[in-house]
């Protein structure tokens, strides 16, 4: 759909980690109004409506930390992941420095050696706002129950290659 320079400077207002669902909002309420253009007015009354779906932050600008966590796929077969969840939930361990806003958005394993899904899946998640990822404590231990991870330096490089902060460690 067109849009005005207008508009579109309208837009450049909304925060960038919600601009491109903010623009899809727009172009609909704009097709539901029978209008073939996006115009500064249809961008202001969808903003409106827009935030009170997405919430006060947005709205502020003020971003919720996000975080995911990836898991070796190898150990989640006898691991249902608590002792990650447990430590996220409580802010405890490697999870200790962040504030009761910040939202866990992904909880995956990185499919297997050479664990190319990692990146893949966190590729996914920057247009939810992903700001870290936790490499579980399952990978990067080397003892007899967790043997040492012989991908984690270059799983870590293909994240932080897409512009994410890496921690690594969860529950350990
Ligand atoms: S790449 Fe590392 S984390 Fe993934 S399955 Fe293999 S050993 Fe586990």
């Amino acid at each position: 759909m067109e849009w005005t320079k207008e508009a579109l400077k309208e837009l450049e207002q909304v925060p960038r980690f919600v601009r491109h669902m903010a623009k899809k909002a727009v172009e609909k309420a704009a097709r539901e109004t029978g209008m073939d253009r996006v115009t500064p007015e249809i961008v202001l009354r969808t903003k409106e409506k827009y935030f009170s779906l997405v919430g006060k932050e947005a709205e502020s600008g003020r971003k919720t930390t996000k975080v995911a966590v990836v898991r070796c796929h190898t150990v989640a077969e006898v691991c249902p992941g608590v002792g990650c969840l447990k430590a996220f939930t409580h802010r405890k361990l490697n999870f200790s420095e962040y504030g009761p806003d910040t939202e866990m958005i992904g909880f995956f394993t990185c499919g297997g050696c050479s664990g190319r899904r990692a990146s893949r899946l966190v590729e996914k998640l920057l247009d939810h706002g992903l700001d870290v990822v936790h490499l579980s404590s399952c990978m990067c231990m080397d003892d007899d129950d967790y043997p040492r991870c012989p991908f984690k330096n270059q799983i870590r490089k293909a994240i932080e290659a897409k512009g994410v902060k890496v921690v690594e460690g969860t529950h350990h």
